[in-house]
């Protein structure tokens, strides 16, 4: 049997102690014992997020959050402000048009981040907009956006910030509360090394009073219904128990190591694989690389798609390609999931054995020096 690595953007590789978690006999979902867990895990969260506001979570893929947070924020007609720098940008846009909410969209060039002086400008000529739809990092480009900066000029304004932080949370530091974030959206399948299927979402005090006049029609993704369940400790519908046992694995790890010992690790995945893709001769696409995944242009002549095909059908390592515009032109390395320094070396060997395969001029072992240098020198 081949050995097989998941490398991609999601899903990401899982624990093996927390899928055996996982693996257990069913909870009921009403019973004390798993309200107990819920509650924990939600405790559990609110620090992740870092913010003293309710964190939900659903039972979809992260988009579910995404569409959640639009259909109780916002009512036909509204407008909304919409950063499309990627295809996750993109599908702000969609979720907005679909609920007759007109985006006002800030179009970037893929790869790059949108600037704070972009969005205030937008609110200037939009006074109407009510709320700024982002990505702290768009997972097809690899870029990071600066969220920080653009939480703090809208913190005092009325209108809702909604970070879609699917591929952020967990990885670097996002600060829910310091910075303003009215809904941080995230994902069971990214950092958190879970299968798919789990979507949380922070909801802030402002947004709750979007959420009283929202009109948006909306049944299974209520957030009032919602916070009506989480104030009896339990969820509107069934709750994923066992996919919520797994997140409470997960995060009972983290906790014990920290905030910063977290983000470290995958600061240190993330330098060490874009050190290596250097020193192989070839290029970062992101202009604002995130600590998420690394995105690597493929070499003149070269089509990326190619390099994700001998990886994962003739080395049996899933990594990710491009989407959409990007298709052949990149291809995407995850330091999110279960991952650690070796499989980062792993990847490496099989993109340079990948590239030689395919005609491309590699001389072997020179990434692979460059990564392991930078991971002696930040011995974790
Ligand atoms: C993975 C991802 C999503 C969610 O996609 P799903 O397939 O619904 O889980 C949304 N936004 C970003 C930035 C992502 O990385």
């Amino acid at each position: 049997m081949q050995k097989r690595y998941i490398m991609a953007p999601g899903p990401t590789a899982a624990a093996p102690e927390v899928l055996l978690k996982m693996a257990e006999p069913i909870m009921h979902h009403r019973s004390p014992q798993f309200s107990e867990i819920l509650t924990e895990v939600r405790e559990d969260l609110k620090w992740l997020f870092k913010t003293q506001n309710d964190v939900f979570i659903l039972a979809s893929s992260g988009t579910g959050a995404m569409e959640a947070s639009v259909v109780n924020l916002l009512s036909p007609g509204d407008s909304a402000i919409v950063v499309r720098a990627g295809k996750f940008g993109e599908r702000w846009a969609e979720l907005c048009e679909t609920n007759g909410i007109k985006p006002i969209n800030i179009d970037i060039t893929w790869g790059e981040a949108v600037r704070v002086e972009d969005i205030e400008k937008a609110i200037n000529d939009h006074p109407e907009a009510k709320a700024v739809f982002i990505q702290a990092h768009e997972t097809s480009t690899g870029v990071k956006h600066p969220i920080k900066e653009i939480g703090e000029l809208l913190k005092d304004k009325n209108i809702c910030f909604v970070v879609d932080a699917i591929s952020a949370i967990g990885v670097y530091d996002i600060e829910t509360d310091k910075w303003g974030l009215d809904i941080v959206v995230s994902g069971s399948q990214k950092a958190f090394g879970l299968p798919p299927g789990l979507s949380m979402l922070s909801v802030s005090q402002k947004a709750w009073s979007f959420i009283e006049e929202s009109k948006c029609p909306k049944y299974y993704f209520n957030l009032l219904k919602e916070k009506k369940a989480l104030n009896k400790k339990t969820t509107a519908f069934t709750s994923a128990v066992s996919l919520i046992i797994g997140l409470g694995e997960v995060l009972k790890d983290w906790k014990k190591q920290g905030h910063e010992k977290l983000f470290k690790h995958h600061k240190i995945l993330a330098e060490a694989t874009r050190a290596g893709i250097t020193a192989m001769g070839l290029e970062i696409f992101s202009k604002v690389p995130s600590e998420s995944i690394t995105v690597v242009k493929a070499p003149e002549g070269i089509n990326g798609q190619d390099v994700v095909k001998i990886l994962r059908e003739e080395f049996g390592i899933t990594i990710a390609g491009g989407q959409a515009q990007l298709k052949g032109k990149i291809f995407r390395i995850s330091h999110m999931g279960h991952l650690d320094q070796w499989d980062m070396i792993v990847a490496l060997a099989a993109v340079e054995r990948a590239l030689k395969k395919l005609g491309h001029d590699v001389e072997f072992g020179k990434s692979i020096a460059a990564a392991q240098a930078y991971f002696a020198a930040h011995e974790e």
